[in-house]
């Protein structure tokens, strides 16, 4: 076991990311002192916060601000996580796995002289003593393992690899004296002159969403059917990278080795063709749907349920079923 274990929270304003509670349950198998490490970008974490970090096992909240710079840059990240690093030396730091978290991860083990895993779905410690984190390669035709040997092992975990679990006897997390450190020179190289918010949406945010659908070339550009399956099913909406290109959806959608990286409990691919590029960046799906009008689609050799025919077709009577067994089960 190692002894201290940091876990990066994400979280917007004082409202805590999801990801926080899987990452804080699989830092308590690795560690008994877990610490959740609170970048303060204007908020810091209110009682709300500590109740919860401390529901999923952190023993305290290491808030740390970091002045000069802007607070969301990969280079301020890291300057605050070197701070948390030196303020409680940690052989494991756990990030979640969006594209921002990888690039703090790579940057951070740099200087922290540590070794990074990016795109975990497990980690352990070994016999001697050492982190192994375990990962999907090469489209999930391998899966691999990998012993960080380096000072501290920087790993970002996909979303869904843990089932968030709260401990037994519940205490808020303590919270320890913030860190106030000034930002290096990286961080101050850049000025973010604006910034504004995604339109709002109902659907949970593609990185993170229990139930993805993902529209292809196959949907020649009506992602309307595709919004209505996944609004029935509480779910993002996805697509390939033709679809982006082609301007039927935003780039933000793409999903892929050049896109975002999704973990779903469930994903459908409606007209996409499962090309390894799109594979990379779904192949920790647990379960593919494919609707394909070609049986000899390549999705089919991964899909665990594969139906053949038109998607205009299939989607939305998928649609209406699903939403005929609510209203039965709700009636
Ligand atoms: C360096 C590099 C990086 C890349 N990164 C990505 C990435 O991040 N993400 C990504 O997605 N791609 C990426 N690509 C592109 C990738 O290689 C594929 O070209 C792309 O994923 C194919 O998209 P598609 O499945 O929508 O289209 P296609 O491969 O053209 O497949 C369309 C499918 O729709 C089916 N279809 C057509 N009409 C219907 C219908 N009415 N009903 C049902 N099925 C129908 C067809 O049978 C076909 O199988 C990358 C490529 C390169 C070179």
């Amino acid at each position: 076991m190692t002894d201290t274990v940091l876990v990066l929270v994400d979280h917007e304003g004082a409202r805590v990311h999801p990801t926080a509670t899987e990452l804080l349950t699989l830092a308590r198998s690795l560690g008994d002192d877990v610490r959740a490490v609170w970048l303060d970008d204007g908020a810091a974490p209110d009682a709300a916060a500590r109740e919860l970090l401390g529901r999923f096992g952190a023993v305290s909240v290491l808030p740390v601000r970091v002045t000069g710079a802007d607070p969301h840059l990969t280079a301020t990240v890291v300057d605050g996580l070197l701070a948390a690093l030196e303020a409680a030396p940690a052989r494991l730091l756990l990030l979640g796995s969006t594209f921002e978290d990888r690039e703090v991860a790579a940057r951070l083990a740099v200087l922290a002289h540590g070794g990074v895993v990016t795109g975990a779905t497990s980690v352990v410690a070994d016999a001697d003593g050492r982190v192994v984190a375990g990962k999907e390669v090469l489209a999930g035709s391998w899966s691999s393992r990998c012993a960080v040997t380096g000072d501290v092992a920087v790993v970002t975990v996909k979303p869904h690899s843990t089932q968030a679990l709260p401990v037994e006897a519940p205490v808020a997390a303590a919270a320890a004296d913030p860190l106030v450190v000034e930002a290096g020179p990286a961080a101050r190289a850049v000025e973010v002159t604006g910034r504004e918010p995604r339109p709002a949406s109902d659907r949970p945010s593609l990185a993170d969403a229990e139930v993805v659908v993902v529209g292809g070339r196959g949907t020649n550009g009506d992602f309307a059917p595709l919004e209505e399956l996944a609004d029935v099913l509480g779910g993002a909406v996805g697509a390939t990278r033709v679809a982006t290109d082609e301007g039927w959806i935003g780039h933000e959608a793409q999903v892929g080795q050049t896109g975002v990286t999704i973990s779903p409990r469930l994903y459908i691919g409606a007209g996409v063709s499962g090309a390894v590029h799109h594979r990379g960046g779904m192949d920790a799906a647990v379960t593919v749907v494919a609707v394909n009008e070609d049986p000899d689609a390549p999705i089919f050799e991964f899909a665990d349920y594969g139906i053949v025919g038109d998607l205009t077709e299939v989607v939305p009577a998928l649609t209406q079923e699903l939403r005929r067994r609510r209203g039965a089960a709700t009636s």
